[in-house]
């Protein structure tokens, strides 16, 4: 189907349902209780998902351990594992309609970018991970001639994959990629919101050749599925991606359970911060996609702008200008850049925000409304924030709506302390034409990405993540590889 066919993406919405079945261990099974899944396109019921609850969790970790034990794909030539991990990644992109169809009415997120971003991405990172797998060469100890140790990196075991709903494909491939090729059986526990696409990825493996319990999907929610995964004594390791209050939740049942490793990445409140001698005009370009694409749901959105007194009014007039470009409309449309808010109690969240601002005093110089470009959906204007201070809750919490705030600095010091005042660490910009300006305030925003003249810059190839409240876990690159096993000595007497 064309990408400009929106009649054809109507028609074949209408006809979507989700899986209504897990597969564990190679056999279909249903759960004894299920999990509506709504469209937060018009709110309406797109089917029901498995719940999978202690059972089915046991199950499926005993597959996982069973099939991490025997060795068919932890001991498998590396040669062949990485066939079968690029042929999972062939079957992604030639799934890409199906995929993305899930993703959008999920997530609500705009059918062109499933397309072409969140599905190729997906099938890109998985064929990344694949490739690496045959050029890793382990090391040989400086020990001397009269002994010899080797350290070889081996897979953790069953590692547990909880992913959070604003880019499900995306995000399950970062931790499936890395713990698949590294040898680990994984279970993957997708959020309730957006279960649909990770289900037909376990179909996909399997096809591919990932032998019975290597891949198996859980869906289910957070207090059932997530808890018991993170509490199961037959888990070594949890990949989690989400809030910061669940992500320490998960160090608690490791610690309650069996010491499993939990690596977490939580949110964000990425700082663009704008010199007086910035390209204005790309500086605003990237602020408005930094924080409306993906309707801000994204960890590391650039959220809050500090901004010279200089340069403020015409940075603000500018984006201003762009965000009135972000038309908000159906996300089955080709044409749509800013589609829905995933459910309702994100778009409460989103609008107690909008009022927060309202009610203290805050200038909103763009948006500020709930829309319904499809009647029933969940969908917020592109909103700039104007004269917020850092210290507000505006700019210290998650809004996770496309919703900007701006604040104020005198200088480049003032506005790295403005930039690093905030208890994550993900992301941060710099906007300046002084190369030594921009290399010391790099070296001194406290993130785990910074970005010089640019926004959201970002490749597989690169480690994703941070410290504060962000958790600490890395995402992405041959760190991730690492992060899913762990080394091994062996020393040999000669
Ligand atoms: P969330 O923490 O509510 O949910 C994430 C996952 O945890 C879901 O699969 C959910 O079912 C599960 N979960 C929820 N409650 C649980 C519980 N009590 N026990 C076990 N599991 C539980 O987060 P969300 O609302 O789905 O996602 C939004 C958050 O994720 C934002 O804070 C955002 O910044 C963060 N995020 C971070 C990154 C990153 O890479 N750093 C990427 C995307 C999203």
């Amino acid at each position: 189907m064309s990408t400009t066919d929106r009649a054809g993406w109507r028609e074949r919405a209408a006809a979507f349902a989700p899986t209504t079945t897990l597969r564990i261990d190679g056999r279909e099974v249903s759960a004894d209780a299920s999990l509506p899944d709504h469209t937060p396109r018009d709110g309406s019921l797109l089917g029901d998902v498995p719940l999978a609850g202690p059972a089915e969790v046991d199950l499926a970790v005993g597959a996982a351990r069973r099939a991490f034990d025997d060795g068919c794909w932890a001991d498998a030539a590396p040669a062949h594992r990485k066939r079968v991990l690029l042929r999972f990644a062939e079957l992604v992109r030639e799934h890409t309609e199906e995929l993305a169809l899930a993703e959008t009415l999920d997530t609500g997120k705009p059918i062109r970018e499933s397309l072409q971003v969140d599905v190729p991405t997906c099938a890109d990172v998985i064929a990344w991970y694949a490739e690496a797998i045959d050029k890793h060469y382990d090391l040989v100890a400086p020990t001397g001639p009269g002994a010899l140790a080797t350290i070889t990196r081996r897979p953790l075991g069953v590692v547990a994959a909880v992913v959070p709903w604003n880019y499900p494909l995306i995000i399950t491939s970062w931790k499936i990629g890395p713990a698949l090729a590294a040898g680990n059986s994984v279970i993957v526990k997708p959020a309730e919101q957006s279960p649909s696409s990770a289900l037909i990825l376990a179909r996909l493996g399997a096809e591919a050749g990932l032998p019975d319990g290597v891949l198996t999907v859980l869906s289910g929610d957070g207090p059932t599925t997530g808890a018991a995964l993170g509490r199961h004594d037959g888990v070594d390791k949890v990949g989690f991606t989400g809030s910061v209050e669940v992500g320490r939740l998960f160090h608690r049942y490791s610690g309650e359970s069996n010491g499993k490793a939990v690596a977490v990445e939580a949110g964000g409140k990425s700082a663009q911060l704008v010199l007086p001698d910035a390209d204005l005009e790309a500086a605003a370009s990237a602020i408005a996609w930094g924080i409306f694409y993906n309707a801000g749901q994204t960890c590391h959105a650039g959220s809050r702008v500090v901004v010279d007194r200089a340069v403020h009014d015409e940075l603000v007039g500018r984006v201003v200008d762009l965000a009135k470009t972000f038309t908000v409309g159906d996300p089955l449309d080709p044409d749509t850049v800013l589609g829905a808010i995933v459910d309702r109690t994100q778009l409460d969240r989103v609008v107690g925000y909008l009022d927060l601002a309202r009610s203290t005093g805050v200038r909103v110089a763009s948006g500020g409304s709930v829309l319904e470009p499809v009647v029933g959906g969940t969908y917020v204007e592109p909103t700039v924030l104007d004269g917020v201070a850092n210290s507000s809750r505006l700019a210290q919490e998650e809004i996770f709506g496309p919703v900007l705030s701006v604040i104020e600095c005198d200088g480049a010091e003032e506005g790295v302390r403005l930039a690093n005042a905030t208890r994550f660490e993900l992301a941060a910009s710099v906007w300046t034409r002084d190369v030594s300006v921009a290399h010391r305030t790099a070296a001194a925003l406290r993130a785990g990405t910074v970005w010089v003249n640019t926004f959201d810059a970002a490749s597989v190839t690169t480690p994703f993540g941070g410290g504060g409240d962000t958790g600490g876990g890395r995402d992405r690159s041959l760190a991730a590889l690492e992060a899913y096993s762990a080394p091994k000595t062996t020393w040999f007497a000669l």
